[in-house]
């Protein structure tokens, strides 16, 4: 069966061998950036190991927050430091890990341009998801053509702890009753079709984590919904 949100577990040797790739890329064009932007948080890693293989040793940032506009679904991208800098003497590259629908670099990208003025501007992302994203960023290492979501090694904890919560929000087979581990295992394959025991310790923190803010409350060996 299908899983309801595809993940792909990444690993730390593949974000490394992606951002060579990717700096490899950048090389080959004989375009070089005198400063790296990096998109805060997910682009933090990427850029740094971009700084090596690049030998660039300027690095900056901004962060991007997604809020949940009030009567809305839709998420927007805000920028939340907005200071000013003159960057008018370099070129600069922004780099984030994902294109996805690409507002967070369209937001990032004009911020920098309008309110730092770089002499050049480009972007960089380890993973374009071509079929649904707005922009394309000037260099990529990986085109994604059917969404997943990437389970990158620097949100382990924050991601498994959205989707177990997400299981007890969502899933009708968790109302109103304890869990055992088991269940609780065997729905998180089949909605994310990958095993928990992939994730190593992180599962048994993010199951004490959720207990620990109430999300989840210890019932017995089990687990039933706290506040979700
Ligand atoms: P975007 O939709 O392009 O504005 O994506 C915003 C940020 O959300 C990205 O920089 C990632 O950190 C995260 N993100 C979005 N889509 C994915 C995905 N499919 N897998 C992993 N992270 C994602």
């Amino acid at each position: 069966m299908k899983p309801k949100v595809p993940v792909k577990i990444v690993t730390w040797e593949e974000i490394v061998e992606w951002s060579r790739g990717l700096a490899e890329v950048i090389e080959k064009s004989g375009w070089k950036p005198d400063v790296i932007i990096a998109v805060a948080r997910g682009g933090y890693v990427p850029a740094r190991l971009l700084c090596d293989f690049l030998d660039v040793t300027d690095l900056l940032s901004v962060q991007s927050q997604h809020w949940v506009e009030a009567a809305k679904a839709a998420e927007k991208a805000i920028l939340k430091f907005p200071y000013k800098l003159d960057l008018s003497d370099l070129k600069a590259l922004i780099v984030d890990d994902i294109v996805d629908t690409g507002d967070t670099l369209i937001l990032a990208r004009d911020f920098v341009s309008k309110e730092w003025r770089p002499k050049e501007l480009k972007i960089a992302a380890l993973q374009w998801i071509s079929p649904v994203a707005k922009i394309k960023p000037d260099y990529y290492y990986l085109e994604v053509k059917e969404w997943i979501w990437f389970q990158y090694p620097w949100t382990r904890l924050e991601d498994t702890m959205q989707f177990i919560t997400r299981i007890f929000r969502e899933d009708p087979r968790t109302k109103g009753r304890a869990l055992s581990i088991d269940e609780i295992k065997s729905l998180f394959m089949e909605w994310y079709g990958i095993k928990p025991e992939d994730l190593g310790f992180y599962w048994d923190l993010a199951l004490r984590r959720l207990v620990e803010k109430g999300v989840l409350v210890k019932d017995g060996e089990g687990f039933r919904a706290g506040r979700l």
